[in-house]
């Protein structure tokens, strides 16, 4: 089979996995004339997206989209009627040197379907890194999917190698994965996950105590996953908790939500239709409130609901839902208190703070601060603004305050 056409089918097949974003990572160049690539600002950062909202200046494939098992949600499974390709590690060693040289991709992403044996697919994957970095000597950005059942000594030789490693926890609940994954083991997942855990830790502590020799490397831009979301019947309440779970126990810097997209012959286990891509951004708002904004998984979706609300982002809700909290004055409220106020971000919180100190706010200072001013103004006093004593408690005020039609962003 021709590259191109393996690269077709190969790119086509890594599209569902959506944790491909590259920040975080340690800092490379070769701006010494050695190597080849570079992870410095503007280079090794994902800037570039798909209008679905994806990342994609990474050459994200599969290695192979053939495997052994038959994971209900994914195109791939053993059962699916696909056309198959693998990539030899050479052939994955070339794209990626000729499509950076090309100025393309600033990294790369590979994931593969299991062939053979967990043992045997990782030493596959891990072989293009270790070509990569010791034969080629790219600097650039490197993400490789990890196999749960792989062995010790391969997922430590994938860590030094690669900048980020993930493990798809695939379903929010384990009882889903067992039916709709049964190859897949959620336990396995997690001790996998643990494993990595300790070795970033142990990395993070060699970096503090080994002060002239280099130490250890391992995956500085950490571990990610993914959650699908809308295979199963989870609600958001427990999608959130599992992530809350996740990133507490295992140190993620960051889970993924993709929403589930209805394949081909799918089984009847599985949804007709996909859930509004709009219930995965919602996710992400409330994501970045559990790790930026101080909230609880617990308290971001509405006890009685279950699920996040789709016509409003969770921080206008969870403030609509607790009135009795504001107005807040501007000029005394804690940075905890402020974080909570729709309509600021986490930098607008900072300026607030540091503009206070030698002036009392006023509505003419909004702007400059990148307060979105009419979200924030019925919850907040300013020296010079006080909203009207209904304003908080219009039955209107909601629907006041929903958005407009508009393309997604984050905007607290
Ligand atoms: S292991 Fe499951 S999710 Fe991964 S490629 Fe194979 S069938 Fe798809």
């Amino acid at each position: 089979m021709e590259l191109t056409r393996k690269l077709e089918i190969l790119a086509d097949a890594a599209k569902y996995d959506a944790s491909c974003a590259s920040s975080g990572t340690e800092m490379r160049d070769s701006s010494d004339g050695k190597g080849l690539g570079s992870t410095a600002p503007g280079m090794g950062i994902c800037h570039s997206y798909a209008p679905d909202g994806r990342c994609i200046s990474l050459l994200k494939i599969l290695l192979t989209n053939a495997c052994n098992y038959d994971c209900l949600y994914c195109v791939n499974r053993a059962s699916s009627n696909v056309p198959r390709a693998r990539f030899t590690v050479d052939e994955v060693v070339k794209l990626t040197i000729d499509f950076y040289r090309r100025n393309y991709i600033e990294g790369l992403f590979l994931s593969s379907g299991i062939i053979r044996s967990p043992d045997y697919t990782m030493e596959q994957v891990v072989s293009v890194a270790r070509k990569l970095r010791e034969e080629h000597h790219f600097r650039g950005y490197i993400h490789l999917k990890t196999i749960p059942e792989a062995d010790d000594a391969l997922i430590a030789e994938a860590g030094k190698y690669a900048d980020r490693l993930s493990i798809n926890i695939e379903t929010p609940l384990e009882t889903s994965l067992t039916q709709l994954a049964p190859e897949k083991d959620q336990r396995a997942i997690r001790r996998t996950m643990g494993r990595l855990r300790l070795k970033l830790d142990e990395a993070d502590d060699a970096k503090k105590t080994i002060r002239k020799a280099r130490p250890p490397r391992f995956a500085p831009a950490g571990q990610s996953t993914q959650m699908i979301i809308g295979a199963d019947s989870a609600d958001d309440r427990t999608i959130l908790s599992t992530s809350a779970n996740l990133y507490g126990a295992y140190k993620l810097r960051r889970v993924y939500y993709s929403a589930f997209s209805p394949i081909p012959d799918a089984s009847r286990a599985l949804p007709l239709q996909a859930p509004p891509l709009v219930r995965e951004h919602r996710l992400y708002q409330a994501d970045w409130l559990m790790r930026f904004y101080g909230f609880d998984a617990e308290e971001i979706v509405d006890e009685g609901a279950g699920m996040l609300p789709l016509d409003i982002d969770p921080k206008l809700a969870w403030a609509l839902r607790h009135r009795d909290r504001f107005p807040l004055d501007v000029n005394k409220a804690s940075r905890e208190e402020l974080l909570r106020v729709p309509g600021f971000g986490t930098r607008t919180v900072e300026r607030i703070i540091a503009t206070r100190r030698s002036t009392s706010i006023r509505l003419a200072d909004l702007a400059r601060l990148h307060v979105i001013r009419n979200k924030a103004l019925p919850f907040i006093v300013l020296s010079d603004h006080r909203p009207a004593p209904a304003t908080l408690d219009a039955a209107g005020l909601r629907t006041r305050l929903r958005p407009k039609p508009q393309q997604l962003g984050f905007g607290f």
